[in-house]
């Protein structure tokens, strides 16, 4: 086996499920993720088709089900919180559902031989003939064989690799903040949602209900924010949502102490090739899918094993591997990307027309011919793809 030593810049989703299946076919991976420590917060994360193979190949399976939310319905309510409209739990749940950080922690602690490193990034890459020479922003200089970018959206690695993200990421013209809320309104294993004109505001139950996540998603032309000023994009939910009714003033408030609050545009990457030389793109990084369409995980724990696969199966020699990766990929992403792009007026209506013909079409969808179809067309995204058998373990 060739180029071993391989170095993943990311510990969320795609890095430790990369690093897992690496290690198993005898490379020895190092992660290296920017945040001090595990970041177990977040949002619920669904597992569709495929996705739900390769936990099962990893031997995860039990344990992702173990801590699955066990999330019920979603409603619609008006701004008195009366129900308009109930959408059944594989709407916005998938066929297993469990909190992100959650997802982390397993993958993390199944990869115990793994190297992590925390608090630091990758600050340059030069390749040369044998390797690639890795500057960090606090370690010492490393030589390694291949790099991987698992680092999400904005991928550092690949600015570094491919240049500017702004080429790469388009915007589906919405931004979504969500954040932990005490369960104020003690929903049990549910999730309520509430709509004006080109803003969703939501709220389900985690933790066995012992909190909720408060979700806003509003549309809205590119906005020009600074990543890192969490107080900036704080300002900006507020002034947003300012005025509305429902429980929008509550989670406001609650906004203001929450531990784990995240902003961030919807946007996909696209990208024509997930690779340059010795440094290849997985996860978000490579084909972000957005929110939107509920399988940015599903991709992120398939491209890791086929990732990975590729590299067995070529024994290590990154071109072909990269080649045949892209190659499995490509199918799958484009029917996943397209899911994200069709779903924003559906759950950001922009009109109240809009709104009312959502909750119109959702009441009298069980009794449509089309009900299967419609209930079917993200399973069918999840299962896009044909997995194949690598070699078996080192
Ligand atoms: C609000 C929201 C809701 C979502 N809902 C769903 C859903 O229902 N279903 C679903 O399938 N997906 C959902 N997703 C998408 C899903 O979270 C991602 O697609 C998935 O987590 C991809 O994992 P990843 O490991 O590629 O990237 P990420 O989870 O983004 O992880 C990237 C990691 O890299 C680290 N990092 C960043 N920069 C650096 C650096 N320079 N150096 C080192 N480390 C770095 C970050 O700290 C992070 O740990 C949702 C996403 C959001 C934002």
């Amino acid at each position: 086996m060739q180029n071993k030593r391989v170095l993943i810049s990311g510990a969320s989703v795609a890095g430790p499920a990369l690093a897992f299946w690496l290690c198993r076919y005898g490379f020895t991976p190092t992660v290296i993720e920017r945040a001090p420590e595990l970041r177990e917060g977040g949002y619920a994360v669904d597992f569709r088709g495929a996705s739900l193979r390769v936990l099962d190949r990893m031997g995860l399976l039990g344990r992702v089900e173990a801590r699955a939310t066990q999330m019920g319905e979603v409603s619609y309510v008006d701004s008195e919180n009366k129900t308009l409209v109930v959408t059944p739990p594989t709407f916005q749940s998938g066929e297993l559902e469990i909190m992100r950080g959650d997802l982390s922690r397993i993958l993390y602690d199944a990869t115990q031989d793994v190297e992590y490193i925390f608090g630091d990034s990758i600050a340059g890459i030069t390749e040369h003939d044998s390797g690639v020479s890795v500057t960090f922003e606090h370690s010492a200089t490393r030589e390694f064989d291949l790099v991987i970018g698992a680092d999400g959206l904005h991928s550092t690695v690949r600015s570094l690799a491919f240049g500017d993200e702004a080429q790469f990421r388009h915007d589906l013209g919405y931004y979504v903040s969500i954040f932990t809320v005490p369960n104020h309104l003690g929903l049990d294993h549910v999730g309520r949602f509430y709509n004006a004109p080109n803003k969703t505001v939501g709220m389900y139950s985690a933790r066995k209900n012992a909190e909720a996540k408060a979700l806003f998603w509003f549309g809205s032309e590119p906005i020009d924010y600074d990543h890192r000023d969490v107080e900036q994009q704080r300002k900006l939910v507020e002034d947003t949502f300012a005025g509305e009714s429902w429980e929008v003033p509550t989670l406001l408030e609650a906004m203001r102490e929450a531990p784990d609050f995240y902003f961030d545009s919807a946007s996909q990457i696209q990208l024509s090739e997930y690779s340059r030389g010795r440094v290849a793109l997985v996860g978000d990084a490579a084909y972000c899918a957005a929110p939107l369409s509920g399988m940015g995980t599903s991709l992120a724990i398939v491209g890791a094993y086929v990732l990975a696969g590729e590299l067995a199966a070529a024994g290590g020699a990154h071109e072909p591997a990269f080649r045949a990766y892209y190659n499995e990929m490509r199918e799958f992403v484009e029917t996943c990307q397209k899911l994200g792009q069709g779903n924003g007026k559906w759950f950001v209506p922009p009109t109240r027309a809009w709104i009312r013909m959502r909750n119109l079409n959702l009441r009298l969808l069980p009794h449509l011919p089309w009900k299967r179809y419609v209930e079917q067309l993200p399973l069918k995204a999840g299962n896009a793809i044909t997995l194949k058998d690598y070699p078996p373990a080192a």
